[in-house]
């Protein structure tokens, strides 16, 4: 008997342990110890009441007590105390923490849960947690495995509010589910959003109208001032390309996804073509390489834009003599747009920070050839948007290669054409 006792507290003991470790790790991981904890303090409560209340033969008098009983008494008293303490610190956390099982059925939540995820007390307990949250993108998340923390999504509890949630796997094949309230922060996204949109949009006209005061001004008129008009017209241009972009970009980051249209990709590149020889104006040679049959499903305006971003920067981006080449090829299990060039190169430092707004390598010579910082930033949304991804090679003083790469989700080929124009069953 004492030592099964024994054996029995250690559990917890252990548990108390890791929490006090946990709240170093910080407040998201501890809610996750404290959650495991509530399981471990059930188990004491009932080890308690055991002894309380239904002592054996060899433990009802002092005398005939084994010598450690009261001790192990006081401990385990001591740290179910504390248990009890963190369950309720667990039961106030703004966060919600769901305990689960193996088969991702819940075995305890605290009220933040109940809020945030919509769960009832003690009606949830034991249900399969995706049943629980039906319909939700959290339901789908976890039903694909939840591999990575899911970032802002409409709160199973509340829609107007929006939560973050991960999953984490701890003892053997068990789960916590944290969510964590960001509707503050989603707010404060939008108020950024709305202002840079309304900014934009209320530069656009006053920069029209100087805009077209500047062209109406001829240089020859006087003479002495035609190289600062010249400047003025060169900037009122740029910042209405940067103007421009602003609005492309939002109006880009409010939408979740594209119409799907029949992006018809040899006129498209033929297109691209002409634009690079156009800007390049015969300084450098220009290919096109057309390699697969294959058209793309998606909008063919911002595709456009994407694709003409790459092909500009190319240009704008290689010295004089350089080589251009564009490409439309297939690729594991889909197909790949690049543009390759014999350009300056990019140092792997700046790589991973490119498509950030106005995240220039080197501002006087993106300045001076006219760009705004927001190119590559458009690229990236547009292909999120078709759920496509942007590959960057490059080497400083040999050039980039800057791919779209599609999967086949997006590919149309002859076959699935007449598909989608009901000419096959
Ligand atoms: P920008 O209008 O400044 O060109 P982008 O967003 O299109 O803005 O590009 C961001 C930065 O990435 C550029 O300022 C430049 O430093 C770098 N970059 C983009 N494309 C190329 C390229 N083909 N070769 C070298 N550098 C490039």
């Amino acid at each position: 008997m004492p030592v099964r006792f024994i054996s029995s507290w250690r559990l917890p003991a252990v548990c108390a342990a890791l929490l006090v470790a946990g709240g170093a790790v910080g407040a998201l991981a501890g809610a996750a110890l404290v959650g495991v904890t509530v399981v471990a303090l059930t188990e004491i409560v009932v080890l308690l009441s055991l002894f309380r209340h239904k002592p054996g033969p060899m433990l009802q008098s002092s005398a005939t007590r084994p010598p450690e009983y009261d001790r192990l008494m006081t401990r385990t008293r001591r740290i179910a105390s504390r248990l009890r303490d963190l369950r309720s610190a667990a039961g106030t956390l703004p966060d919600a923490v769901v305990l689960l099982d193996h088969s991702l059925h819940v075995r305890w939540f605290n009220h933040a849960a109940e809020e945030l995820l919509g769960l009832k007390r003690p009606r949830d307990r034991g249900r399969p947690i995706a049943e629980l949250l039906r319909n939700s993108e959290l339901a789908d998340w976890l039903t694909d495995g939840a591999r990575e923390p899911l970032n802002d999504v409409t709160s199973p509890g509340h829609p107007n509010r929006h939560v973050t949630a991960t999953l984490l796997p701890f003892g053997s094949r068990q789960r916590l589910l944290l969510a964590r309230d960001t509707s503050h922060l989603t707010r404060l996204e939008q108020i950024r959003r709305d202002f840079v949109a309304n900014v934009s949009h209320e530069l656009r006209t006053p920069l029209t109208v100087i805009h077209g005061y500047l062209e109406l001004l001829d240089p020859e008129d006087v003479p002495e001032l035609a190289p600062v008009l010249d400047e003025m017209r060169a900037q009122s241009k740029r910042m209405g390309q940067i103007v421009e972009d602003l609005l492309t970009l939002s109006r880009l980051e409010t939408q979740d996804h594209v119409a799907d249209e029949h992006v018809q990709m040899a006129p498209l590149l033929a297109s691209l073509r002409k634009e690079a020889e156009a800007l390049s104006q015969g300084r450098h040679t220009v290919s096109l390489d057309i390699a697969t049959s294959y058209d793309l499903l998606g909008s063919p305006k911002d595709l456009h834009s994407a694709f003409s971003n790459l092909v500009s920067n190319a240009v704008r981006y290689t010295p004089t003599g350089g080589r251009i080449a564009i490409r439309w090829a297939e690729d594991e299990g889909g197909a790949r747009f690049s543009v390759q060039d014999s350009g300056f190169g990019i140092p792997a430092a700046h790589i991973a920070r490119l498509t950030e707004r106005f995240y220039r390598v080197s501002s006087s010579r993106s300045r001076d050839s006219g760009g705004t910082g927001l190119g590559l930033s458009i690229v990236k949304h547009v292909l999120n948007l078709h759920q496509a991804r942007l590959s960057i090679e490059s080497e400083p003083g040999k050039g980039s290669t800057f791919a779209c790469v599609f999967g086949s989700d997006r590919l149309l080929d002859g076959t699935r054409l007449q598909e989608a124009a009901g000419l096959h069953p």
